[in-house]
């Protein structure tokens, strides 16, 4: 028997939670959900879940510490529900250990492609690396980690071992965001300098080498304020 994900939604305003309810629902998913964060916690310790939605604004706790609290004892995925313009909530979310944000207002489909990917990266921490090495592809953008070769339709793209880096690690999890302080890190070292600027000059040329319109980007998208996401790779079962 095939179990059914199941879904916590820790959430207060009743219309948002009812529509991810109904949207989990018919998506097959087993729903349960919790109005204030003490009530979360005590479905979320005694249930179980697979995965968490969480509101960031909650009657009685800060979602931030609901995070920090879950973190000390699980890794299940969190994906934190934000409003717009908090782009200090969300790092701060991301930091504490959500794996992913989405901002209300936002449909079905774009719902279920972050739990989708949030229970791809968990489920690959859980130890399903046999394939964590097959190449990426996306809309014509192909990466092949082995060979380290990138190619946007059929055509090879010189990247510099910097630009290779930064890629790689937004291939390698694609769909999700990546803050520009874990860029900066994974980059250059827990001793880099915390500033932006480097990574913003490279991004600008990984584009112009990239993206057919580096204005308009389809591959790498920023997210404001927060970091970076790479379009989903193609061959994600
Ligand atoms: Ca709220």
């Amino acid at each position: 028997m095939v179990q059914k994900l199941s879904v916590l939604i820790i959430e207060d305003e009743k219309s948002i939670c009812d529509f991810m309810a109904k949207t989990l629902v018919s998506s097959d998913c087993k729903v349960m959900s919790a109005g204030s964060g003490k009530e979360g916690l005590t479905i979320l310790t005694s249930s179980l879940p697979d995965l968490v939605l969480l509101d960031l604004g909650l009657p009685d706790m800060d979602g931030i510490d609901i995070i920090k609290q879950t973190r000390e004892w699980s890794s299940l995925p969190i994906i934190v529900i934000s409003a717009r313009a908090q782009e200090k909530e969300k790092v701060a979310a991301l930091d504490a250990g959500a794996d992913d944000y989405i901002t209300k207002p936002f449909g079905t489909d774009e719902l279920m492609a972050r739990i989708r990917t949030a229970m791809r990266h968990s489920n690959k921490i859980m130890g399903d690396h046999i394939n964590s090495n097959r190449p990426y592809s996306a809309k014509g953008l192909t990466i092949d980690f082995d060979k380290r070769l990138v190619m946007v339709d059929g055509k090879e793209i010189h990247l510099t071992r910097v630009e290779y880096k930064i890629v790689s690690m937004l291939a390698q999890n694609s769909g999700k965001v990546i803050t520009y302080s874990s860029l900066i890190e994974q980059v250059w070292g827990p001793y880099a300098d915390d500033n932006n600027r480097i990574l913003r000059v490279n991004m600008a040329n990984i584009r112009r080498k990239l993206e057919k319109s580096p204005g308009e980007p389809e591959y790498i998208f920023t997210e404001l304020g927060v970091g970076y996401r790479m379009i989903e790779d193609e061959n994600i079962e």
